[in-house]
């Protein structure tokens, strides 16, 4: 399962990650329809996205049972899903959204393995890496946010 990897310290925050991100996804260049979001803290820019975490907190909370993983990616089924933002919720870093425009939730899918924001990152700030290249510490990441982890 591939994940994606953030060297935040690379970031120059120029946006182009969430540009071609709700191009490549919905046809248009719309922020608020981007699956990654450049955030600012202390002065540094960085973006971020779903993180793919094992014993992910928005699968479990899913009332109806409509989150779930596909092939590596963490996926939403629109059919189940009853729009409660239960998911948007509990996620810690923001990984789950709601596109208030097509009314849908919405979160990185790799773009099917080949992410847009990887390719276009003009600084290669956003890395796709393979399962073994990926500490269990990071996998379990939100896990370790909550403290049920070490
Ligand atoms: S495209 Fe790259 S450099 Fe620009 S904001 Fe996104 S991550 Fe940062």
């Amino acid at each position: 399962m591939p994940y994606l990897i953030v060297h935040e310290d690379k970031c120059i925050g120029c946006r182009t990650c969430e540009m071609v991100c709700s191009l490549s996804h919905e046809g248009v260049v719309n922020p608020d329809l981007s699956r990654i979001h450049v955030l600012g803290y202390k002065g540094e820019k960085f973006p971020i996205m779903c993180l793919q975490c094992e014993d992910a907190p928005c699968e479990l909370v899913c009332p109806m049972e409509a989150i779930h993983m596909q092939g590596g990616i963490r996926i939403v089924d629109d059919e189940k899903c009853i729009r409660c933002k239960m998911c948007t919720l509990v996620c810690p870093i923001g990984g789950v959204l709601y596109d208030y425009i097509n009314h849908q939730m919405i979160r990185c899918d790799l773009c099917g393995g080949d992410p847009q924001c990887v390719k276009y990152c003009p600084m290669n700030v956003i890395e796709l890496v393979p399962d073994d290249a990926v500490p269990e510490a990071r996998k379990r990441g939100v896990r370790i946010l909550y403290g049920e982890a070490d």
